[in-house]
C-alpha cells in the first residue's frame, strides 16, 4: 500500500499521542470542518485515512477532503453483507470525486470458520455471536485498513448516540497508536442533510426510506419518525451497548479522547 508522499512533518512530533490529540483537538474547537481538514493537511507528519460506509456524514466529508484537495487515503471495509444500494452509492462515489475508495475484505478462512461455527446469520442469537461477526467482517479488516496510518478520519458525530456523545474531537487511539480525528463532531444531522443536499452530494436512496444509519442489510432496519439514530442498528440488543468494535477498545470500553484543551 502506497500513501502520498506530500504531507508536511507534524511540528510537534516529538509530543506523546495523548498529547498531540488534545493539541489537535484545540485546534478543531476553534474552526469549522473544512478548516479542520485544513489543519490535518498542515499538520500531520503522515498518512490521512478515512474510513467511510458511505452514510450521510461520510459522504459529506468524501466531498469536503475531495474540495479541500487533501491528500487521504480512502477506504472502506466490505463486509460482504452490505446493502446492494450501498455498493452502488460507492461506485458512484468513486466517479462523482475521481477517488478510488479500497475496499478490505474479511480474512476467507475467518469468514468460513465463523459460518460453520454459528451459521450464516449466527449474529441474531446473542451478544457474543454478534460481535465476533463483526470482529470477522470489521475490526480486523479495519485493522489492516489503518496499518501505517498516523491519522484515521471519520464521519463519526456526538450526538448520534449517547456513547458517542462521550468521544472527542481529536483522540488518540492506544491501541492503534494513531490519532482519531473526527471533523463532523459538533455536526448535527440537520447541518449534513442540509450542506448533502445543497451541494448535490451523492448518498444512499435508502436514507429517505427512515434508514438513518446504515451498516450490514441483515442488522439494519429502518426507524420511526423520533427513535434514536442509531436504534435501526442491531435493534435486537440493549441501546446502550451498540457499537460494533471499529470504536472501542480491545477490552470493549469505548475509545474516549481527553477533552479539547
Ligand atoms: Fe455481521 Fe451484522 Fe456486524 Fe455486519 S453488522 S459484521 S452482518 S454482525
Amino acid at each position: 500500500m502506497s500513501f502520498p508522499p506530500n504531507l508536511r512533518p507534524f511540528p510537534a512530533q516529538a509530543l506523546s499521542g495523548a498529547s498531540l490529540a488534545r493539541s489537535l483537538a484545540a485546534d478543531f474547537a476553534t474552526r469549522d470542518a473544512p478548516e479542520r481538514l485544513g489543519v490535518l493537511r498542515d499538520r500531520a507528519g503522515g498518512p490521512l485515512v478515512f474510513t467511510t460506509s458511505f452514510g450521510l456524514e461520510d459522504q459529506v466529508l468524501t466531498h469536503l477532503i475531495a474540495k479541500a484537495g487533501i491528500s487521504v487515503r480512502f477506504a472502506t471495509l466490505d463486509t460482504g453483507r452490505m446493502f446492494a444500494e450501498t455498493y452502488a452509492l460507492w461506485a458512484e462515489t468513486e466517479s462523482r470525486y475521481g477517488i478510488r475508495v479500497q475496499g478490505f475484505y474479511p480474512d476467507t478462512a475467518a469468514v468460513e470458520q465463523l459460518v460453520e461455527r454459528q451459521g450464516i446469520d449466527g449474529f441474531y442469537d446473542g451478544r457474543p455471536q454478534r460481535e465476533a461477526c463483526c470482529g470477522v467482517r470489521k475490526v480486523e479488516p479495519l485493522d489492516r485498513a489503518l496499518r501505517g496510518a498516523f491519522v484515521w478520519i471519520t464521519g463519526l458525530r456526538g450526538e448520534q448516540s449517547a456513547a458517542r456523545l462521550g468521544m472527542a474531537f481529536v483522540s488518540h487511539d492506544p491501541a492503534r497508536d494513531l490519532i482519531k480525528a473526527n471533523p463532523l463532531f459538533d455536526w448535527s444531522r440537520d447541518r449534513i442533510a442540509a450542506l448533502a443536499k445543497e451541494q448535490n452530494i451523492p448518498i444512499n436512496p435508502l436514507h429517505r426510506r427512515g434508514f438513518l444509519s446504515i451498516g450490514c442489510a441483515p442488522c439494519t432496519r429502518a426507524v420511526e419518525p423520533g427513535e434514536p439514530e442509531r436504534a435501526g442498528r442491531w435493534w435486537w440488543e440493549d441501546e446502550t451497548l451498540k457499537e460494533c468494535g471499529l470504536h472501542v477498545a480491545p477490552g470493549g470500553n469505548l475509545v474516549r479522547g481527553g477533552p479539547p484543551a
